[in-house]
């Protein structure tokens, strides 16, 4: 694949060596390399947005929703070849790389229709009091690589709708989709307002603590939100953190048991386990367990596996080493705990990060593969038999991002569902993801809102005007 990849700053495409490898997951092979942004190129590309802000912020907000649908219709047009960039960096099959980049364009449009409220009242004396939102000055948005366009998407949109600018940072792991972008946007929005680049380890920590940025929105592991809340203390920066999650699915005995067991198959190993919101702990109800686990391992034995291209295929491998390694450390610390494996649990050898499905058959509530956010392809099925036992054991996390519960009674529920202490609940269903809708996690899963009006909010500020 010849790729010419250039990141985005201040209006200019920038032709700079390219050093930092990009592999293939399935192959292992490099299929890019990016250039490593400096210091220097970071300090300039703020000094940049800083000077764009001004003028964009005051820009009428019609402006700024077109510009965002313009993007929209970009990426629209490019979807395919988007795509296909996604399969070959991320691994993921390429249905779901289409999904992606189809969800990015209807999250644009609909970011793109929201609107910033404005009150006003007039006091007892006569003064009149106006609130209005005004936006925060250079954002950087910082993405991580299981969702690399979508997650980058999310920051973007309502950052440059409320009137901010942007130095957006994708993963060195999966630059190339994000790097594409940001040329199909070379031309839509006035210099220095949307910047891209990319860059080694240094370059987020550069970011989160630079003190020409106003707010940093990050999504990404608890550990490093806990080291970009660090960083950005000094200069008091606003702070969006979505971070890991555990999610417990809540499986009650009046499912329909092989649909249900069928569906949590992919809302556990879609994206091969790595999606912040999949089921990571499936509690089922012992009247059903032996059956719905039969469901569940045989779904896993059939999945097929291979690279993400490949017609038919519906689990790539693993992004990538540090996260393969990850996994396959947890798969044998499992199996010398002595927990059952109903299937996977073995590793082949490579190429390509494949790790078969691995289902872990009722581990104690302690194991390391219940208490662990694992963000790969294993997932253990847990028994319970009262529903206040299973909301007690669900809640035992340090994470509070999503839970699901699966009845065919939906107030019972919805009831059960009220009890998770989590950002959102899906009832029968897990993954939906709504652009009207906040998204936000609770415990170690963030600080702050993305999504909704709540969520839009996050990138401005209250401005009240008295008088
Ligand atoms: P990560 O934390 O390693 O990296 C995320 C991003 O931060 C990358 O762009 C990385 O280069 C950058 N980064 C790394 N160290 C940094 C530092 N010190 N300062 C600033 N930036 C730094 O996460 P990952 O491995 O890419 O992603 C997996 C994690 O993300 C999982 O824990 C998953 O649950 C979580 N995640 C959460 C959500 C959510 O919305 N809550 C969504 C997707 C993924």
């Amino acid at each position: 694949m010849t790729l010419t990849i250039r990141p985005l700053s201040d209006g200019h495409l920038l032709d700079l060596p390219a050093t930092l490898p990009v592999l293939d997951p399935a192959t292992e092979e490099v299929i890019a390399r990016v250039p490593d942004c400096t210091r220097e190129l970071l300090d300039a590309t703020v000094q940049a947005a800083q000077a764009a802000f001004d003028g964009w912020s005051r820009t009428p907000i019609e402006h700024r929703r077109a510009r965002l649908e313009a993007l929209g219709a970009r990426i629209k047009e490019h979807a395919e070849e988007l795509a296909l960039l996604l399969t070959r960096e991320q691994g993921r099959p390429l249905a779901l790389a289409r999904a992606e980049v189809l969800g990015c364009v209807h999250w644009l449009r609909s970011v793109a229709k929201m609107s910033l409220p404005v009150t006003e009242r007039t006091d007892q004396a006569g003064v009149n009091w106006s609130t209005r939102r005004v936006p925060l000055g250079v954002v950087a948005a910082i993405a991580p690589w299981n969702f690399p366009l979508t997650l980058a998407v999310w920051k973007l949109a309502p950052a440059l709708l409320a009137g901010n600018t942007v130095i957006l940072k994708p993963s060195p792991f999966t630059p190339l989709a994000t790097l594409r972008v940001a040329e199909l946007a070379a031309d839509l929005f006035p210099a220095g307002v949307l910047n891209v680049l990319c860059g080694g380890d240094a370059l987020g920590p550069w970011m989160t603590s630079h003190a020409g940025i106003a707010k940093v929105a990050f999504t990404g592991s608890t550990a490093t939100g806990r080291r970009v809340m660090a960083a950005a203390a000094p200069t008091l920066k606003h702070l969006t953190l979505e971070l890991g999650g555990n999610d417990a699915a809540i499986v009650m005995p009046d499912v329909d048991v092989t649909k249900t067991a069928r569906k949590l198959f992919m809302g556990a190993f879609l994206n091969s386990g790595q999606v912040c919101i999949a089921a990571k702990r499936i509690y089922v109800h012992d009247a059903i367990y032996d059956t719905f686990a039969q469901v569940f391992a045989a779904a896993a034995k059939a999945a097929p596996m291979g690279p993400g291209t490949q017609e038919g295929v519906l689990l790539g491998p693993v992004q990538n080493r540090p996260q393969y390694e990850r996994v396959k450390e947890l798969i044998a610390a499992t199996h010398a705990a002595g927990h059952r494996f109903l299937a996977g649990g073995e590793v082949p050898g490579g190429p390509g990060y494949f790790i078969p499905p691995a289902v872990v058959d009722n581990p104690p509530d302690d194991a390391r593969i219940v208490v662990e956010e694992p963000f790969g392809p294993i997932v253990p099925l847990l028994r319970f038999s009262e529903v206040d036992e299973v909301v007690r054991r669900a809640n035992d996390s340090e994470f509070g991002l999503g839970g699901s519960v699966w009845s065919d009674d939906a107030a019972q529920a919805r009831a059960i569902g009220a009890r998770l202490e989590v950002g959102t609940v899906w009832i029968n269903s897990v993954h939906l993801l709504d652009p009207q809708s906040p998204f936000a996690g609770r415990k170690q899963s963030g600080i702050g809102v993305e999504n909704g009006i709540e969520g839009l909010l996050e990138f401005t500020t209250p401005q009240t005007m008295v008088g």
